[in-house]
């Protein structure tokens, strides 16, 4: 099944501080209908950036969290016993077709390789949906688009976006946000004061440093936001940037005894 959150019009936006020309990317590609991917380490602002453009364009926005057992028909639709009668239930990515809705598959490489198949007709000049299991064509309602993200950091071969995928999609690189900016987004969220939010901050970055050494992803925004508000609801900084900094990042006691010294020697 997919896990499913629908966002009508009308929703207020969400906090977005853009990085670069982001948003007027995805309105030009709104405005035309193109699907967008975009690409970047995970927890760094993508889901965020969807849905605040949804709400600041007054679109309505179907976000779906992709998991290697999410098929063709958990986003299409399949036909389900209903009071004894067989009946064609709609998957999101078919309400969002007929409804003319944003369309946001987030994590698009985690799913099974039958997701593709059906993607592909969406994503040209064609923008039909076909249901093999009614036989129905459906042309997709204007103002469907269809955004997908994906981290091509992952150390694994085969997620990643065969370039018969990738080539149809318009496509932003994202990443975490230069230091002042993630400062901005940080304080935003948490409440937390500059000082302590620049400490952690720029702790982060150190670790990001290390991605590729001893680290196979770096520390998200996410995680400096998560850290922020233990330490903003009174927990110790250290016991904060243990649980919300270290620990998330890796299970080697090696590794994260070396983490900590850094972080001893920064604080
Ligand atoms: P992703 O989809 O890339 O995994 P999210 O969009 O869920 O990451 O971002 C994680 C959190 O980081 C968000 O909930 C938000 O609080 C914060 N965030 C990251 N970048 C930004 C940004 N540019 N503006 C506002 N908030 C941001």
């Amino acid at each position: 099944m997919a896990a499913v959150k629908k966002t009508t019009e009308g929703a207020k936006a969400p906090f977005y501080s853009p990085v670069s020309d982001e948003c007027d990317v995805f309105e030009a590609a709104e405005r035309h209908g193109l699907p967008l991917l975009l690409k970047g380490p995970t927890g760094c602002g993508k889901t965020r950036f969807v849905a605040h453009m949804a709400a600041k364009l007054g679109r309505p926005l179907y976000t779906i969290a992709c998991h290697d057992d999410l098929s063709a028909a958990d986003l299409v639709g399949r036909y389900l016993l209903k009071g004894g009668e067989t009946v064609w239930v709609d998957g999101p990515l078919t309400r969002a077709v007929r409804e003319g809705a944003i369309c946001y598959l987030d994590e698009v490489v985690e799913a099974r390789k039958d997701v593709t198949v059906v993607l592909h007709p969406l994503t040209d000049d064609r923008r039909i949906l076909p249901l093999d299991k009614t036989g129905e064509e459906i042309e997709a309602a204007p103002g469907f688009m269809l955004v997908a993200s994906y981290n091509p950091g992952y150390q694994n071969i085969l997620k990643t976006l065969k370039p018969s995928t990738r080539q149809r999609f318009l496509s932003i690189d994202f990443d975490f946000p230069a230091q002042d900016r993630e400062i901005d987004i940080v304080e935003h969220e948490t409440g937390l004061d500059t000082d302590r939010v620049t400490a952690l901050v720029r702790l982060a970055n150190k670790l990001r440093g290390l991605k590729g050494q001893d680290l196979e992803e770096g520390v998200s925004t996410r995680l400096v936001i998560y850290c922020a508000t233990l330490i903003a609801d009174g927990m110790s900084v250290e016991r904060a940037i243990r649980t919300a900094m270290i620990e998330p990042l890796t299970d080697d006691e090696d590794v994260k005894r070396g983490l900590m010294d850094l972080v001893t020697a920064i604080y």
